[in-house]
């Protein structure tokens, strides 16, 4: 899945790779497509309910994936990705449809769709910066106990809640970290907005605890004009 431009994340990884001398080869998987188990990183785009139904049963069908995160192999997942590593998640017929137990999570439809500007402050060790993207779901994604939120909404809705349900007293939290998983509700593409994200995803993908820092201008200013849109 990639509906909405989440295929860039897999190019800013490979971007920062060439950046600082590594080679990198982005496996495009197709429903055609076995999945492999041996990629060194990998990003699930968000998309449409039919699109998310059709991932799911392929993902389960060809395993790969699962295998990989056995192994302990970096996984980001937007979205509907997210949505699909769960245990379950209804969609707009009300139907629900089984996820990959991946992480543990549940998702169902909130009142109203969420579209806008979101602002996550993290709760993971390596993130220092707020975390930046646009989000677009009907669904609410609620989280287990062995699930963690990435971080908390300072400004959008992030995981939100179902349908008749109340904010919790804590505020609202945004994404999902369960073993090397790393997921959120956040388009951009993410990783594009967050380069700090993208980095620890990097970091983990090659063992390494920290990777030589490449500035970009652009990113910062695209930051902070949207972080300003976000507080408008
Ligand atoms: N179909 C899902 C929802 O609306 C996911 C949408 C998305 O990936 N942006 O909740």
């Amino acid at each position: 899945m990639g509906t909405y431009g989440d295929d860039g994340n897999s190019l800013v990884l490979r971007q920062r790779l060439m950046w600082r001398g590594y080679d990198a080869e982005i496996v495009r998987i197709t429903l055609e497509d076995a999945v492999p188990d041996s990629c060194d990183v990998y990003t699930v785009g968000g998309g449409e309910d039919a699109a998310q139904k059709l991932a799911s049963r392929h993902l389960s069908a060809s395993p790969g994936l699962q295998r990989a995160v056995e192994r302990g192999a970096p996984v980001l997942a937007i979205c509907a990705g997210m949505q699909v590593f769960g245990e379950w998640f209804v969609v707009s017929d009300g139907s629900r449809a089984p996820g990959l137990g991946l992480l543990d999570v549940t998702t169902s439809p909130q009142a109203t769709r969420s579209i806008g500007e979101l602002v996550v402050a993290p709760q993971v060790d390596g993130l220092t910066q707020p975390l930046t993207g646009f989000e677009n779901h009907m669904g609410a994604t609620v989280l287990g106990p062995d699930a963690a939120p990435l971080g908390r909404v300072t400004s959008g809705v992030g995981n939100g809640v179902p349908a008749g349900q109340s904010v919790p007293a804590g505020g609202l939290g945004e994404g999902v970290v369960q073993g090397s998983i790393i997921a959120t509700y956040m388009h951009g593409p993410v990783l594009a907005r967050n380069p700090e994200l993208a980095d620890l995803l990097l970091c983990r993908a090659l063992g390494v605890d920290s990777l030589p820092p490449v500035e970009v201008p652009a990113v910062e200013r695209l930051r902070r004009e949207r972080i300003a849109a976000a507080r408008r």
